[in-house]
């Protein structure tokens, strides 16, 4: 059975064609720039080099037209008709309190997700795009939505319910949603296979740091707390998003330098996190490199970003009443040894014993980091978003 997965970005449309039977994808690439000049695909079969090509795509319904293309096509192509693809599974970031699941897409649902928007304006327009654009061009095929709130939605109250007036909470739905669901239920399942026991017996926390960072505690397989909030701006310190702040630093800034609520809203989603403290990157690679050189500015917001790693990783083993496992994932979470260890450091107190040889390894598989005597297993896990997105959506044309 092979299943589209697609996610689609604002100029961006990443997809992957997987085999469900062999788990591997047989294709994967993305657009990029969608609606601007130099637009580019790139695409790697699984069996071929990957190649890129400049062209014309002028929105996201062209760009599905062109992956469509490319999947089909006689040279970098990997099925023959479009009638091989069974299904197509789409990412959707918000899915509100409608969604604590995946469904299969209607025009109900397509209005519900429309509903989202106004919690996502800068997500769910895109997502949509994706999904009315594949059912154009592959009318025949059904078309499933995954969303990135719905692992969350089963969080206890004391864990989403904000300390505001409950009226607004009621009549707003202002609440914790939390988002990178996919990815966190991925690797905490993972852990639990590797670690060779019942996830029902577990207490995981899961950090998935990329560009946005989030962390989650997982208990008997489920989320019952995780940092980001209403909405990817809350938690974590991330590439150029704040994370937590008092409330009031906004209001004091916003008056002091007479901002509007649209130059609020884009200090703290894109010129802050890493990139605002450093004044140098958003991109952990270049942080790295200038805190080599010596450069102040990066050490301190390194060890800003590593500081709040560790307040959630205390504060989660007191939700969780302790943790077997702790996993690290998403590009930074994978990659970075120096992130890990220093957001690790000084944890003994709790069972976290980081091994530096194991840690310095950077392998590109699951692997253990921990000493042997660690009683915190802790992981690197590569994520794998699609894989589960395909999963959800076989599961639908099974039914
Ligand atoms: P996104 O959240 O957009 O999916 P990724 O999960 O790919 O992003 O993560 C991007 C982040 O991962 C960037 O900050 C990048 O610098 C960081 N990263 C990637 N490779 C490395 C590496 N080898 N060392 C340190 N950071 C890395």
């Amino acid at each position: 059975m092979k299943i589209l997965v697609v996610n689609c970005g604002s100029s961006t449309i990443k997809y992957q064609l997987i085999e469900l039977e062999t788990e591997n994808a047989l294709a994967k690439g993305k657009v990029e720039r969608i609606g601007m000049e130099g637009a580019v695909l790139t695409h790697k079969p699984f069996d071929r080099d990957e190649i890129k090509i400049g062209a014309e795509i002028i929105d996201h319904s062209a760009g599905i037209e062109y992956v469509i293309s490319i999947l089909l096509s006689k040279n970098h192509g990997v099925i023959k008709r479009k009638e091989e693809i069974d299904a197509v599974g789409h990412r959707v970031v918000h899915g509100g309190e409608t969604f604590s699941g995946s469904v299969l897409i209607n025009d109900e649902v397509l209005k519900q997700i429309r509903a989202c928007i106004e919690y996502a304006p800068l997500h769910n327009p895109h997502n949509l795009r994706g999904i009315n654009a594949c059912i154009k061009l592959l009318p025949d095929i059904q078309q499933v939505a995954v969303f990135d709130t719905a692992f969350h939605q089963k969080m206890p109250k004391v864990a989403y319910i904000y300390g505001i007036p409950y009226s607004l909470y009621k009549k707003y739905s202002v609440r914790r949603y939390g988002f990178h669901g996919t990815s966190h239920y991925y690797v905490a399942n993972k852990a639990a296979e590797l670690l060779k026991r019942d996830i029902n017996e577990l207490k995981i926390i899961t950090c998935h740091l990329g560009n946005g960072c989030s962390i989650t505690a997982v208990k008997k397989g489920e989320s019952v707390d995780t940092s980001m909030g209403f909405t990817p701006l809350e938690g974590l310190i991330m590439g150029t998003r704040s994370g937590d702040i008092d409330p009031a630093v906004l209001l004091y800034i916003m008056s002091r330098e007479e901002l509007t609520m649209q130059q609020g809203n884009t200090l703290l989603n894109k010129h802050s996190g890493l990139l605002g403290i450093s004044g140098i990157s958003s991109d952990m690679r270049d942080l790295e490199e200038e805190r080599e050189n010596g450069n102040k500015m990066a050490v301190l917001a390194i060890d800003i970003f590593c500081y709040r790693i560790k307040k959630y990783i205390g504060a989660y083993f007191a939700s969780l009443g302790g943790a077997d496992s702790i996993v690290f994932t998403g590009g930074i979470g994978e990659n970075s040894s120096l992130i890990r260890k220093l957001s690790l450091s000084n944890l003994e107190c709790l069972g976290i014993n980081i091994d530096d040889e194991k840690n310095e390894s950077n392998s590109k598989e699951a692997t253990i980091i921990s000493k042997n005597n660690s009683k915190v297993t802790i992981f690197v896990i590569p994520t794998n978003e699609e894989l589960v997105i395909a999963k959800e959506t076989m599961k639908f044309i099974n039914n």
